[in-house]
Formats: structure tokens, C-alpha cells, sequence
């Protein structure tokens, strides 16, 4: 008897494990690992990933497999391997890991459908049913009073019969193709036995034959002999041309990007990609982090050694932060490897999606660029691994399974013995830190490209603006600069951190933030009930009316939008051509393209955006960056907020001046004596990197320490407090001396959608037993959880504690 060990598509605890199924014979040549199958679960039909295949089994009654999805498996072996290791490394459920590896038209749902398999004998109400056509959705069959145990009689009765559709249109694409079936010869011979009026049918063979073409779309085969299928048929009907369909792929970048070539590198580039060659060639796993300024030709060591690892026939995999994904990110790809390349975006339809993740499979590409869930790239021979802007955290899965493509990728790196690189020019601590302690090794590229010099950065005080007199978002200096760069046609690209606004309060007088006194963290204002709440310790107080430091009634919660930027700007510059950026400008499909294209070609003078804008953008003629608030995302209620503002600091003084015209950068804030503000705008990583590891050592945060956050919720509050409070006391009896608890507390966003959300976080340094003491006591909520409309996400490496 052949086994299959299948995990079933039933995201519950009781359902996470492997089950298995027996193979009938008729499918025993047909499965194979990391295939999809349909099961029967209970009384339903569901689909599953065979796992394994096995000869036996400890059940005495297995059931059979119902049907199988898959022509060829797409899960291998390694994948396989990854999602179980992945399951247990999140706590996540097995299907939820399989379920992100792969595309979504994957995933789609399968459609049940009734067909009837005779013309008579069906009873009267379901003849109604049916209303004459040959099959309907089953979900027809359970809306009607018709009780589910007849149709099961009548299914035995061999009337009628389940079928299982996929229920996506997108899966592919084809085209009908018309070939030649014999050889030239063969063809010619018919050529010269047509009839004399065939001239259109002698047409065609003269095609094939002239162009000595085994086939050709038959899309343009009519329309370059300008004649119709009708004049096709009878060389099909004779046998000398077949016609057939031919799955074809949807080509998203229809551009020809022009090949470029390898540059002469420098000595500093040369040294990291000897490091990173000398790895290859021993084929070991090692992690290298690349900490290069922006501009320094991270991505020009990147192409080389990929090329390298192309070239020794293995396959590469480069992620990079979706927003970074631009059209210009992709043609430096495709310039070098041109149709090589496939590109995972999350822009694409879902078809086309499916199209480059087919290319993967198939492995008519040599390197997959994409943002996070491109490290599931089904290559079997991976090379190398690259992680651009390894700071970003996006990296990181905020939904189930809340996996790290780091994580993911080291694990990978390992089985396929090959080197990871990690780039940044702000890497993140727990990597710079791992890099000094030699875990990781350390390439530097510290000097711009042809020695350009980073932008000159002017921190304005806003205070003093205010107490000058101007009550606007633009300070003096930067309204002249902008001015400035106006006269000279040159353009501008101003920036807002909308992140961490209206979340917490400062005195416009003279900068302070209302910070809890136990928790070095500032305080959330939360408008419903006027009152200040620290997210840590749940400490509150009353918003105040009065500056505690200065007496000045300026205290107050801060907000504003891009949209209001702009009408601001207008008013004072209204000859300026503002081009808007954010998620409401860019919604559509393109937008985001469109607008870049727009400010490319000079259409107008002054990118105004968000976080979208910080990343990536290479424009020429941009020589100033304003920063219309760098603090705001300071006072977040998130131990990252330091470490978050001077990446973004550095990121954005990095879009100025790339080219030969010099930049300059200001930078606005209420706070310019903060370190991070200070140490971004003098470059100094390694300064920022010590001062920040104090902290983190001081208050118990990573590096130091591991964090893992519980948030419960529930449309109760006071069952959500309780089973947190719970929670809370159950772990702290299985946790060693060194760790502690924090919490209960409400959420930073305390209520989503009507339920409530408390949390509370483990610090720790080593706790060996955590998953396995979490798993038992989340298994005390199953019957909550699945009754009572409870929720509780366990998150091993939170990005945020929100
Ligand atoms: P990063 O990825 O670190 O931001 P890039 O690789 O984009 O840096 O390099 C910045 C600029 O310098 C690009 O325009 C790139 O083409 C150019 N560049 C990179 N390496 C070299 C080199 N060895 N010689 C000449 N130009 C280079
Ligand atoms: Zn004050
Ligand atoms: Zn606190």
C-alpha cells in the first residue's frame, strides 16, 4: 500500500499535523512529493500538500486520495523541508507556511460542482435544480431545501457526481500555434501536389518553407499572409500542418532594457566581491553584511557576483524592499541579465505573477528579484543570496506565518552551502552587531562613487522658528533654499514622515515630548478619553493643558498631511509644480510609475511624498532634500524609533547630489540635539551604532535581549484583559531568572474593528523551552478560539510593538 503524508488546507491547531491518506492505484505513477491533492476531511473534500510518500502507515483505516491537482510538484524537496522548519520556528500552522511559498493563483479556491451524468431518472426537484444544464456549484445544491443525504444516495446511485474546479481563470494563457508536421521535404512535396486555385493554402507552405520555420503563432501567420483560418483548415485536415495550444507567458517589462556590461571595479568593491568570490568557491555558507553608503556600488558588487554565480550554471535570488522595486531597480537586473531575470513584484496581476514564478520553476531563469516572498524562489540551486537594504522592515511578515526573509534566507543559505548578503547603508543593530562579534563578516564600502562627497546637512531648530515668529511648516531656510533651486531649474524633493503622527504630544515651544517615567518611551494620546498612556507599562496620566517643562500652552498632539503640505506650499510658492506623492496619489495601478516618469522628465520642480520617496529615487537633477519633520517617528511608542529615524534620515540625504551637481539637505526638527538626528546628519554610523547599544543595553532591548510579543484580542474587553492577564501569569512560571514580563497592557492601537487588543512581551536571553511552553498554554484557548471569537498572535521577532 502506498501512503501519502498529507497536511490538509485547515488553518486550526487540531488540524495541524500530517495525515495520512492511502494512494489508489490509478494515481501511484501520478504523485509525487510537494504535489497538491484533493482529500476527503470529514464530509468534506479539501486540498492538501503531499508531504512524503511512504509504505507505511500506523492508522488501521486510511482514506483514499480523491484526486490530484498538479502535473509536476510545487513544493521541492528543500521547500518541503523549510515550511516545517519554518511552522515550528514561527509557531505558525504548517499550511499557512506552505500557503506563502507559493503564488496566488495557487492558492486559489477549488470550486465543488454537481454534474449530472444522466438525462432521465432524476427526481422532480432536483430536475428544477439542474433547469436543464449539464452541472451547477455545489453551493447551489446546499442554499436549495434538497436534503445533502439524498444527493449523496443519488451520487451512490451513479446520477450524479462531485467535481473540484480550480476557481481561477488567471492559472495560464495560451495560444494556438500552427507547426509543421513533417520535414521541409515532406512540406515541399505537398507544396507541389496542391490543386492550382489553392493559391491561399500554397501560401502558407511557401511560408514555412521559405522561412524554414518548424511553427509560428497562427495570429501572425494570418495576419502577415493576410488570409483566414478557413485556408489553414484543409493543410491541417491533410496532415501536413498541426495545430495545437502552447501555454505562453504574460511579459509584464515588454521594454528591452539595453545590455550593460561589468565596470572596472574599485579597490574597495573589488576587495568585498574577492570575499564573496573565495566563499563560492569553496561552497560554504558563510552570512556577509555589505555596509556601504548609498551610492557606494553595493548593487554593482551584487551584479558582479551574480554573474559570477550564473556563470558557474547556479541560480541567484536578490531581494529588495518593495518600494525600492522601481523600474530603474529592475532595469539594472535585466541590463545585465537580461531575459535571465525574473522580477516578483507585488504590482503584478496575479497572473502574471504566476508567469515569473513559473519561469523559476521551470528554470528558464537564472535570478529572481522580488520583494519578501521572492526568497521562496523554487530554485534547486542556489548560489547566492542577496538581501538589499537589509534594514528595512518590511523584511519581516507582520501576518502568519511571521517569518523573516533573513531568517529564511540563512536557513537556505546553509542547505545550499552558499553566501548570503546582507546590504545596507544603515544596517540594522542586531547585524552590525553580529558583524563586530565576527558571526557575520564584515565588507565596507565607507566612499561614495567617484568620491562624491555625501550632502552637506542643515539641522533647523523649529523652535526658534516659532519663537521668530513663523507659525508655518517651512522654515526660513529651507523656504529660500527651495526658492533657490527654483531659479536654477533644478529640483527638489521634500519629505514628510507621516509615520508616528497625531500619536504624540510635544510642546511646539520648546520641544518636549510627554514620555512615561518608567519606560523611556513616549507616551500615546488617545483622543477619546483626553488621557496620555504609555504602551510598555500602561502607566496613564491627563493631557495636559500646560507644558510640564516650560508652562507654555503650545502643548499639544501633533498632525498633519501631505495633502495639507501642499496647499501650504502652493499658497507661499504657487509657481512651484508640486507633484504629490503618497498612498492616495498612488493607489492606482501605475500611479506610482507615472508620477516618478512625470519628475524625471522635469515636469515639475518638487517631489513631495512619504516613506515611498525615501528609498532608491536616482535623479540627476534633484540637489535639495528638505525634511519637514524628523522627529516625529522618534516619540513612536517602539524601542526601534532611534535606530528607524536615522535610517530614514540617511536614506533621504542619500537622494541628493548623486550626480555631479553638489546637494544639499535640511533637515526640520524640534529636537536637533537627539543623537539620531546629530549622528544622521554627520554620517557617523559607527557613533550612532555604540550610542544606541547603550540604550538598548540599559533598557533590556535587542540586540541584548530577544523579544517575543503576545497581543490578544477580542471583541470583550474585559476577556481580552483577562486571557492576556492570564497568559501573562502562566508564562512568567515557566520563564528563568533573566527573563521578565511586560505587561498586560492595551495595544498601542487599542481597538481595531471593534475588538480589543492587549498585550504583553517577553524580554529574554535565552529561553530554550519558550515555544513549546507557549504552544501548551495557547492550547488552553482552542475551544475559545474557535467558539468564542478569540484571537491570539504570538510573534517570536516582533519588528514593532504595535
Ligand atoms: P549603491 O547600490 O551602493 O547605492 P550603486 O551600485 O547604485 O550604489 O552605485 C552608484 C553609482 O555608481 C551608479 O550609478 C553606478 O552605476 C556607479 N558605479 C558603481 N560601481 C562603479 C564602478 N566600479 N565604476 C564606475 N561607476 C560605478
Ligand atoms: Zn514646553
Ligand atoms: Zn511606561
Amino acid at each position: 500500500m502506498t501512503i501519502a503524508r498529507v497536511v490538509v488546507d485547515v488553518p486550526s491547531s487540531q488540524t495541524d499535523r500530517i495525515f495520512d491518506y492511502r494512494i489508489p492505484e490509478r494515481f501511484e505513477a501520478a504523485i509525487q512529493e510537494g504535489m497538491r491533492v484533493i482529500v476527503p476531511f470529514g464530509p468534506r473534500k479539501i486540498m492538501g500538500y503531499v508531504l512524503e510518500i511512504t509504505d507505511h502507515t500506523e492508522l488501521e483505516k486510511v482514506r483514499d486520495i480523491e484526486s490530484v491537482m498538479d502535473i509536476t510538484p510545487v513544493l521541492t524537496k528543500e521547500l518541503i523541508q523549510l515550511g516545517k522548519w519554518m511552522s515550528n520556528h514561527t509557531l505558525s500552522f504548517y499550511i499557512s507556511s506552505f500557503q506563502v511559498m507559493l503564488p496566488q493563483v495557487l492558492k486559489a479556491k477549488y470550486k465543488k460542482e454537481l454534474h449530472r451524468l444522466t438525462e432521465e431518472d432524476l427526481p422532480e426537484d432536483l430536475q428544477q435544480l439542474f433547469a436543464g444544464r449539464d452541472y451547477l456549484d455545489f453551493d447551489e445544491v446546499e442554499k436549495s431545501s434538497i436534503p445533502l443525504s439524498r444527493v449523496q444516495r443519488l451520487i451512490q446511485e451513479g446520477l450524479l457526481e462531485v467535481n473540484y474546479q480550480v476557481d481561477s481563470k488567471e492559472t495560464k494563457k495560451y495560444e494556438t500555434i500552427i507547426a509543421r508536421k513533417g520535414s521541409l521535404l515532406e512540406l515541399e512535396e505537398a507544396m507541389v501536389d496542391l490543386p492550382k486555385q489553392a493559391t491561399k493554402q500554397w501560401d502558407i507552405l511557401r511560408y514555412f518553407s521559405e522561412k524554414e520555420v518548424e511553427e509560428v503563432s497562427q495570429k501572425a501567420l494570418l495576419s502577415i499572409l493576410k488570409t483566414t483560418r478557413a485556408s489553414v483548415k484543409p493543410l491541417l485536415d491533410k496532415g501536413i500542418l498541426r495545430k495545437y495550444k502552447k501555454e505562453i507567458y504574460r511579459n509584464p517589462y515588454k521594454v528591452d532594457y539595453p545590455k550593460t556590461t561589468a565596470l572596472p571595479l574599485t579597490e574597495q568593491q573589488q576587495e568585498a566581491k574577492d570575499a564573496i568570490q573565495a566563499n563560492l568557491a569553496k561552497r560554504e555558507h558563510e552570512v556577509f553584511l555589505l555596509h556601504g553608503v548609498t551610492g557606494s556600488g553595493k548593487t554593482e558588487v551584487y551584479l558582479q557576483a551574480i554573474q559570477e554565480v550564473v556563470d558557474r550554471g547556479q541560480e541567484a535570488i536578490v531581494l529588495v524592499p518593495e518600494i525600492s522595486l522601481t523600474p530603474q531597480m529592475v532595469e539594472r537586473f535585466k541590463g545585465r541579465f537580461g531575459s535571465h531575470v525574473a522580477v516578483l513584484h507585488s504590482a503584478l496581476s496575479a497572473g502574471e505573477k504566476y508567469d515569473e514564478w513559473r519561469k523559476i520553476q521551470r528554470k528558464e531563469v537564472k535570478v529572481a528579484v522580488g520583494a519578501r516572498s521572492a526568497i521562496f524562489a523554487p530554485f534547486e540551486n542556489i548560489g547566492i543570496i542577496i538581501i538589499d537594504e537589509e534594514h528595512e522592515s518590511s523584511y519581516k511578515q507582520d501576518d502568519h506565518p511571521r517569518y523573516h526573509a533573513r531568517d529564511v534566507a540563512i536557513y537556505r543559505g546553509q542547505h545550499h552551502r552558499c553566501p548570503i548578503i546582507l546590504g545596507s547603508a544603515t544596517p540594522t543593530l542586531e547585524s552590525f552587531a553580529r558583524a563586530k562579534k565576527g558571526v557575520y563578516q564584515l565588507l565596507s564600502l565607507p566612499d561614495r562613487m567617484n568620491k562624491a562627497a555625501m550632502p552637506e546637512v542643515q539641522v533647523i531648530d523649529m523652535r526658534e522658528e516659532l519663537h521668530a515668529g513663523n507659525r508655518s511648516m517651512f522654515s526660513k531656510p529651507l523656504i529660500s533654499a527651495i526658492e533657490d533651486r527654483l531659479e536654477k531649474k533644478q529640483q527638489i524633493v521634500l519629505f514628510l514622515n507621516r509615520r508616528g503622527y497625531s500619536t504624540f504630544v510635544m510642546c511646539r515651544d520648546c520641544g518636549h515630548v510627554m514620555e512615561c517615567p518608567h519606560c523611556d518611551i513616549a507616551l500615546t494620546y488617545h483622543r477619546t478619553q483626553n488621557k496620555l498612556k504609555c504602551h510598555y507599562c500602561s502607566y496613564e496620566e491627563n493631557m495636559p493643558l500646560q507644558c510640564p517643562e516650560c508652562s507654555s500652552d503650545t502643548i499639544r498632539y501633533f498632525g498633519t498631511g501631505t495633502q495639507k503640505v501642499e496647499e501650504a506650499l502652493t499658497k507661499l510658492l504657487p509657481e512651484a509644480r508640486v507633484i504629490r506623492m503618497d498612498v492616495d496619489t498612488t493607489r492606482r495601478k501605475g500611479a506610482h510609475e507615472a508620477l516618478l516618469t512625470k519628475f524625471a522628465n522635469h515636469e515639475a520642480d518638487i517631489l513631495l511624498g512619504t516613506q515611498m520617496i525615501a528609498k532608491g529615487l536616482d535623479f540627476a537633477n534633484v540637489t535639495l532634500v528638505g525634511v519637514l519633520a524628523a522627529d516625529t517617528m522618534l516619540h513612536l511608542p517602539d524601542f526601534r524609533a532611534a535606530e528607524k529615524t536615522f535610517q530614514l534620515l540617511t536614506q533621504v540625504s542619500g537622494r541628493a547630489g548623486r550626480h555631479t551637481l553638489p546637494g544639499e539637505v535640511i533637515v526640520q526638527t524640534y529636537t536637533p540635539e537627539h543623537y539620531s538626528i546629530q549622528l544622521a546628519s554627520t554620517y557617523k554610523f559607527e557613533t550612532f551604532f555604540q550610542q544606541e547599544m547603550q540604550v538598548r543595553r540599559a533598557f533590556h532591548y535587542p540586540p541584548y535581549f530577544y523579544l517575543t510579543l503576545i497581543t490578544v484580542s477580542h471583541p470583550n474587553q474585559v476577556k481580552a484583559m483577562d486571557v492576556t492577564k492570564q497568559i501573562a501569569q502562566a508564562l512568567s512560571q515557566t520563564l528563568t531568572q533573566q527573563s521578565t514580563i511586560l505587561g498586560p497592557t492595551p495595544s498601542p492601537i487599542a481597538r481595531i474593528k471593534n475588538r480589543y487588543r492587549y498585550q504583553c512581551v517577553i524580554k529574554y536571553k535565552n529561553e530554550p523551552n519558550q515555544r513549546e511552553n507557549l504552544k501548551k498554554i495557547l492550547q488552553k484557548y482552542e475551544a475559545d478560539i474557535q467558539k468564542n471569537d478569540l484571537l491570539i498572535s504570538v510573534d517570536l521577532q516582533p519588528s514593532q510593538l504595535m
